[in-house]
């Protein structure tokens, strides 16, 4: 298993998945499984409320079977009445629950699958013909997602840097823009979107931040 507290690990799955998609990587069930099923373990009191109130149901249904036999009428309500105090704490208990939907499951499975971090096997129903997708997650590949992540945004540091050098900039002093000289001479160097004058920015401070940046990569191969 990967380690998720791992800071690019986790900064990578973040972008991707967001916390919620972590949260079901942390306590993804064992073997293949179903986005249902997922949805259960990530939502722990809200599946005991629905357990609870399906059994409720249940027993409606099997008071109403039984009919005249008054004996088991009897028995049965009285569980009944166990079972409807049951259910109401249990919702109470769910009701404060972090909830991810069975919707939000979905869509973390489908990102992680696009990105090879799960595999996903069909299986169609005999009977019914409905299709079943069971779930299995595989990390193996993040090392090198998180590589290539890294020579990714290596390179963007590298492209702004030289973009940083290579030019001189203007700005409006409301923060409305920044304009490249070339940019700026064709304004005469007012804001065209608020008409104040532009002023000269000294980007050195920046470009130090770029390079401590690009510094903090070391040997990087491009
Ligand atoms: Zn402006």
């Amino acid at each position: 298993m990967i380690d998720l507290d791992d800071p690019l690990i986790n900064g990578y799955l973040r972008r991707l998945i967001g916390e919620d998609g972590i949260t079901l990587i942390r306590n993804m069930p064992e073997g293949e499984v179903t986005d249902e099923e997922i949805c259960n373990v990530l939502n722990p009191l809200k599946t005991q409320s629905k357990e609870a109130d399906d059994k409720v149901k249940k027993l409606k249904a099997e008071i109403k079977a039984a009919g005249e036999n008054q004996t088991d009428v009897k028995k049965l309500e009285k569980e009944l009445k166990k079972a409807e105090k049951e259910a109401e704490k249990a919702k109470a208990a769910a009701a404060d629950e972090y909830e991810i939907t069975l919707n939000n499951v979905r869509k973390i499975l489908f990102i992680l699958y696009e990105n090879k971090f799960t595999v996903c096997r069909r299986e169609r129903d005999a009977n019914s013909g409905w299709l079943t997708f069971r779930w299995q997650i595989n990390m193996d590949g993040i090392d090198y997602q998180i590589e290539r992540e890294k020579k990714k945004l290596y390179r963007n540091l590298i492209k702004r840097k030289e973009y940083e050098d290579s030019n001189v900039f203007y700005v409006c002093p409301q923060n409305c823009l920044r304009l490249v000289f070339d940019e700026a001479t064709e304004t005469d160097f007012i804001c065209p979107i608020c008409g104040e004058d532009l002023i000269f920015e000294d980007n050195e401070l920046f470009k130090q931040l770029l390079d401590n940046r690009i510094a903090e990569f070391g040997e990087m191969p491009k």
